[in-house]
């Protein structure tokens, strides 16, 4: 199980735990290295940088939403066209720049192929996989972009839309995002038909979430709430 509380992960099937900070450090240094500042974050052109052929592809089975490959020196990065948001798109080649520059990942991931399969979005419970799905949020919403937009928006879920808007995440890592680096009292709840549960839950196919805010909170009365297709 992975949950999400306070920004932190855990949950250690696999042997380890995800280790948040090194996490960080790794996707401020990409970041460094490539002089980014501004939103939106571009993980394709991070690749192509790092000289990681990028591409869609129709052919990853099930529930899987991209791929690293290895050949030789060589990396690739193939993503499924079967996602049809172009945010989560761009968090499935973030995840798997997570697994390219975690390098500690590559002795696992490769241990039996060339080919490593990555399901993203906050749905394993393996150490490396939830690094690289937080590689992803780090890289694509870093803290320092965050807090430098976010007085932009209202604040809520008009506040998520919009700085999911900017850097072209889906809403789902957006919220999560937004929850963990909000100082307001903000809760994060995903939905599918008639079932719900927070980020923390297992979930294949987000259809539906909805956020609600303040009604534990300090502000105790107020309470937003509302849902939205992906
Ligand atoms: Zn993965």
């Amino acid at each position: 199980m992975v949950a999400m509380q306070n920004g932190r992960l855990s949950g250690n099937r696999g042997g380890r735990k995800a280790d948040k900070d090194l996490v960080r450090a790794v996707a401020l240094d990409v970041l460094g290295q490539h002089g980014i500042e501004r939103a939106p974050v571009d993980p394709l052109a991070i690749a192509k940088s790092l000289g990681i052929v990028v591409q869609s592809s129709d052919k990853l089975e099930g529930c899987f939403s991209g791929c690293l490959l290895r050949a030789g020196a060589s990396f690739g990065i193939l993503y499924s066209t079967g996602i049809r948001n172009k945010g989560y798109q761009r968090f499935t080649v973030a995840h798997e720049l997570g697994h390219f520059s975690l390098s500690d990942h590559h002795r696992v991931l490769f241990e039996k192929g060339a080919l490593h399969r990555s399901e993203s979005g906050f749905s394993s419970g393996v150490w490396y996989e939830q690094e690289a799905d937080l590689f992803g949020v780090e890289l694509l919403i870093p803290e320092f972009l965050f807090h430098k937009h976010r007085r932009e928006f209202a604040t809520g879920l008009d506040g998520v839309k919009g700085l999911a808007e900017l850097f072209q995440t889906s809403l789902t890592a957006t919220g999560i995002r937004y929850a963990s680096l909000c100082t307001e009292a903000v809760a994060v709840v995903v939905s599918e038909g008639d079932r719900f549960c927070t980020p923390s839950c297992r979930g294949r196919s987000y259809r539906r979430w909805v956020c609600s805010r303040g009604s534990g909170g300090r502000r105790g009365s107020s309470r937003a709430r509302a849902s939205l297709e992906e």
